[in-house]
């Protein structure tokens, strides 16, 4: 069923202080400055731990969408542990619930319980602190990846330490705090804007969109709609000006032999489910359908479900209503 601002955790505090309080440290720059060195620290370090977020963390171990041996892929679950985005099987398993779950009540981070809910009022909350191993079995038997989950502090402090060694104070408060909270919100924004600025090219039956602006800072992870339509590959920009750069050096390590197997989507696949081909895109419409579900629940949440299944089956074949079908009026979507 879809989810409504009502099924929204309440505040956890013990887990949000820590959270917020993080965003207030970069401000200590007033006592450290702020050197050069701290700066290229601080955008080096978004990149390069962007990348084990959106290669690693989403594309390898939530997705599957290629294949890299036992070493590669503890230095890539590191890396992405680096980002202070909790254990590498926490994250993974949570986003698979989101394809799951995609926009229903079960759906950890759905835009239908709000922007700032999808943003980070889902992480502070104390419903999904706890690992999902179930989820996430096929990479929770290797105990390195338990282990690393387990002490995800690790890395995190590691990499505080090595920030303040490499460029002093400055490179603790520029280098890491800065570098780490804009990492945070620059992950965020593909759970939030994502699904609700861009343009839909897919009928999926989310609402998921394809932004410019969010692949930008996401070193790809825009094409949000691509991905949902086809969540399985490793390329998010389907097409040549669709910015991707995660998907540029999983390419650069294909050629070197590290990554194997990366998966493509297929020409059918691309050229299935397109909206501009009339396939009905349902999710268009689920911000009115969760608005309908509030005011009358039981009798449209029915509605919504039998809606939904229509969505998908309409991404196996067209549907087009006969000459003599009643015509429906939609409320046009503002
Ligand atoms: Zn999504
Ligand atoms: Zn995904």
């Amino acid at each position: 069923m879809l989810a409504t601002p009502r099924d929204r955790h309440p505040l956890g505090y013990g887990t949000s202080t820590p959270f917020i309080l993080l965003h207030f440290l970069p401000l200590l720059a007033i006592f450290t400055g702020v050197t050069q060195k701290a700066v290229i620290l601080c955008v080096v370090s978004y990149v390069v731990r962007m990348f084990a977020i959106t290669g690693g963390y989403h594309r390898y171990f939530s997705h599957r969408a290629f294949k890299l041996g036992r070493f590669p892929q503890f230095v890539l679950a590191f890396l992405g542990g680096t980002a202070a985005q909790k254990g590498v099987l926490w994250w993974a398993g949570h986003h698979r619930d989101h394809h799951r779950y995609s926009d229903t009540a079960r759906d950890p981070h759905s835009p239908q319980k709000g922007f700032w809910w999808a943003h980070v009022g889902w992480i502070l909350c104390d419903a999904y602190g706890e690992t999902d191993y179930e989820a996430i079995e096929d990479y929770s038997r290797f105990p390195e990846l338990r282990w690393l989950n387990e002490h995800d502090w690790v890395p995190v402090w590691l990499l505080a330490v090595a920030s303040t060694l490499i460029a002093g104070w400055s490179g603790l408060i520029i280098g890491f705090f800065l570098s780490t909270v804009l990492l945070w919100h620059g992950t965020f924004i593909v759970n939030s804007l994502a699904h609700v600025m861009g343009k839909r090219r897919y009928a999926t039956s989310d609402t998921s969109r394809n932004s410019a602006f969010v692949a930008f800072f996401t070193l790809g992870e825009g094409w949000h709609n691509n991905h949902h339509h086809y969540p399985a590959c490793a390329r998010q920009g389907f097409r040549w000006w669709e910015f991707d750069p995660t998907y540029w050096v999983l390419r650069i390590g294909a050629m070197l032999g590290i990554v194997k197997e990366l998966r493509q989507p297929p020409l059918a696949v691309r050229e299935s489910k397109r909206i501009r081909d009339g396939h009905l895109d349902v999710g268009r419409f689920r911000r009115h359908l969760a608005a309908a579900a509030a005011t009358a629940p039981a009798e449209a949440a029915e509605l919504i479900d039998q809606l939904t299944a229509m969505a998908e089956r309409a991404g196996k074949r067209k549907i087009t209503l006969p000459e003599s079908a009643p015509s429906v009026a939609f409320g046009a979507p503002s």
